[in-house]
């Protein structure tokens, strides 16, 4: 039981169960109790560990990507470099100084970061201190012009709706009260106009999820690019389009049960990327590039050689089993996928799949 086991029990008693977006909403962002809002989760001692937080590498790599693509865009100035969800600041900070050596870049960009936690926007400053950053936490406020835009692991983070197919209706799994703590329950089956394109590819008794945060964040990124130039790398857990039940918990690198301790433990689900490249049209979206190929593509091994060469004994070992853990299909290097976008008729970011064929 924590401080939010008892507000989220209240509130059901009140207004009767939740949706899991409004518990997932609670838990990670309340001001005073929630998981982003009061602590810093990341790395061995925390609950998870991220691609940016594993390897320079991954930054350095991205970074000269986007920069890439700014040169093939005529390098506009100014620019927006921005970041959704940048956690302790580790990615852009790799980003900014590979990007040191690419002419013009830094004059012409400003970086705003998008972030939610107070807790997490001082680390972020702290990282970042040779620069000005600006923060917001709406992403609306992105400025009218170009913008080069990363998020790393900042979409699973966003709640999620889940639904069981019941014939041709969906019943939502809500938040209950249990004896005496919290439980799931199903609602009553309805139809649903936002799962009709479901309809063909799932069964009765299949579970299908809904991110309704992640459309409109798309919908602007994908405005900004396609309006004034631009690119987005959009790095996370999933696919194309979900099926089954993928909510979950970790606290200390274990997966637990999401609803023993609200506030305690990081709850994500995984991305569908396909309903983002819909709403960021029409900006492009690139295929789906697997995180391993997108690095090895970008040359993450010869890097990651240079890099080996000036070390040795152990950190020579990690440093190679961090490479690895990057790129190896067992690792990450498939279960986290990148989607690219582009304003029409740019060049692709580099490293990315070509846009999937258009359904006939
Ligand atoms: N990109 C970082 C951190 C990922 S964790 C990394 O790869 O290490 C998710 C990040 O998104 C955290 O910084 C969290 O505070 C932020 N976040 C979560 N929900 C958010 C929201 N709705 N608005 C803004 N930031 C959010």
């Amino acid at each position: 039981m924590t401080p939010l086991t008892d507000q989220i029990r209240r509130r059901i008693a009140a207004e009767g169960p939740i949706t899991l977006a409004e518990y997932m909403r609670i838990c990670l962002l309340d001001p005073a109790h929630g998981y982003y809002a009061t602590r810093d989760p990341f790395g061995a001692a925390g609950d998870f560990v991220t691609a940016p937080e594993i390897s320079q590498m991954f930054g350095e790599l991205i970074g000269l990507a986007l920069a890439q693509s700014w040169l093939d865009q005529g390098s506009p100035s100014p620019f927006t470099l921005a970041e959704a969800g940048p956690g302790r600041g580790t990615l852009m900070a790799d980003i900014l100084r590979a990007t040191r050596v690419v002419p013009g870049f830094h004059a012409a960009m400003r970086i705003v970061l998008i972030e939610a936690s107070p807790k997490l926007r001082n680390a972020q400053a702290e990282k970042l201190a040779d620069y000005t950053p600006a923060w917001t936490d709406k992403i609306d406020d992105l400025p009218r012009r170009p913008l080069w835009f990363v998020a790393n692991e900042f979409f699973d983070a966003l709640p999620i709706r889940q639904f069981h197919r019941h014939g041709d209706g969906w019943a939502e799994v809500m938040v209950a009260l249990d004896d005496p703590g919290l439980r799931l329950a199903l609602a009553a089956p309805l139809p649903l106009p936002e799962l009709a394109h479901r309809l063909p590819d799932t069964r009765d008794g299949d579970i299908v999820e809904l991110c309704p945060a992640a459309r409109p964040v798309a919908a602007t990124i994908g405005q900004r690019i396609a309006t004034y130039g631009g690119a987005a790398l959009l790095i996370d857990y999933g696919g194309w389009r979900s099926l089954g039940d993928t909510f979950q918990a970790l606290t200390a690198h274990e997966p637990v049960d999401p609803l023993a301790a609200p506030g305690l433990a990081d709850l994500t689900a995984h991305v569908d990327f396909e309903p983002i490249a819909l709403a960021a049209a029409p900006a492009v979206a690139s295929g789906l590039t697997p995180q391993g190929a997108f690095l090895e593509r970008l040359g993450i091994a010869a890097r990651a050689e240079a890099l080996a060469r000036r070390l040795s004994g152990t950190a020579r070992d990690s440093h190679l089993a961090a490479y690895r853990r990057l790129t190896l299909p067992e690792e990450m290097g498939t279960l986290f996928q990148i989607l690219a976008l582009t304003p029409p008729g740019a060049s692709p970011v580099p490293g990315m799949n070509d846009p999937r064929p258009s359904a006939p």
